[in-house]
């Protein structure tokens, strides 16, 4: 039996959706007029066995009545596999069969938004964060550390080792702004190729899944998109721009210290940084540099913004070159 909806309970899309259905169903009848005899036929009785009682019918033509029903329907389906009519042709193709793309479902707590709806949000939501889309599906339950070496160097961790600690950290660290808002940040540090924008989207996504705000930025975007607020037609202004990243309830920032600060990049980091601090608002910041190197390239108040770091957040350290192993293994994935 098709879905029979009140018409205030369809949404637009799914009013389009049962629109072409209907198209799709007239358009067989009317090129095999014998199916739509033969629909009707099953109809009319359908709707007098429905009004049984009504029609005042005793018990014995009930059931011939529901045999004939019966019979014409084995009648109907024989009819449409000969013409090669899908047995389905009059339903309506939803893109979610759960909630027939209401987007939501009736439970025995009322309607609660379908999964399908959900995802839809989470993509715009990742979109809005920032999040690069190559890393959309990033999560600490995807996360492959076997990809690291195991190999210890001059009596040191080896980058496994090292991995599994840090995915630890940012796991704690991202239960903990689910528990409770405004607590210690992260610094993660390592070379290029070893996995930190990857730790990252893990934490934006696991925060962005249970309903946080997050704010995604590459330092080095970041400054481009204000610079380029500076021309008369720039569709972005400064002060919004500034604005969003300072009160951001969670700001990450991946790849902080790539070029080497300007006075002006550096005094408006150190206002970001200064802002957030003082209201407690955390970031998670990662950074290919050493904490010296960092501190020199972040330009003159250097010292006083990796203060402020290392006063408000976790430290945690990536080691090794993934990248190679990563690509192969997507190679391999797409044949
Ligand atoms: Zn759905």
């Amino acid at each position: 039996m098709p879905f029979i909806f009140k018409p205030e309970m369809t949404s637009p899309k799914q009013q389009k959706k049962l629109e072409e259905a209907t198209r799709r169903r007239d358009e067989i009848f009317s090129q095999h007029p014998e199916v739509a005899k033969l629909d009707q036929e099953i109809k009319k009785k359908e709707f007098t066995l429905r009004g049984a009682n009504f029609h005042g019918l005793n018990k014995e033509e009930r059931n011939k009545l529901q045999g004939e029903i019966k019979d014409l329907k084995v009648k109907f389906q024989k009819l449409l596999s000969e013409k090669g009519i899908p047995e389905d042709f009059k339903e309506p193709r939803w893109d979610c069969s759960r909630c027939q793309d209401r987007g939501e479902v009736l439970t025995s707590r009322g309607f609660i938004r379908c999964s399908c709806n959900q995802e839809r949000d989470l993509s715009l939501i990742r979109k809005q964060a920032g999040l690069p889309p190559r890393y959309a599906k990033s999560s600490f339950a995807t996360a492959n550390l076997d990809l690291y070496p195991t190999r210890e160097a001059n009596g040191k961790e080896s980058p496994k080792v090292k991995a599994k600690k840090a995915f630890k950290i940012a796991q704690e660290f991202s239960h903990s702004q689910l528990k409770e808002a405004n607590q210690q940040g992260l610094l993660v540090d390592g070379p290029v190729g070893s996995g930190k924008t990857f730790l990252l989207s893990c934490i934006a996504n696991e925060l962005l899944a249970h309903g946080k705000a997050v704010r995604y930025i590459s330092y080095s975007d970041f400054l481009f998109l204000v610079r380029l607020s500076f021309a008369p037609d720039s569709p972005y202004s400064e002060y919004q721009l500034i604005r969003d990243i300072e009160q951001a309830p969670i700001l990450i920032v991946d790849d902080l210290g790539t070029e080497q600060a300007t006075d002006f990049s550096s005094s408006l980091l150190y206002r970001i940084i200064d802002h957030r601090y003082g209201r407690q608002l955390p970031f998670v910041i990662s950074t290919s540099c050493s904490l010296n190197e960092l501190a020199r390239r972040l330009g003159y108040l250097g010292e006083k913004i990796m203060q402020r770091i290392i006063e408000s957040c976790r430290i945690c350290s990536l080691k090794g070159d993934i990248r190679q192993k990563i690509i192969a293994k997507e190679r391999g994935k797409n044949g």
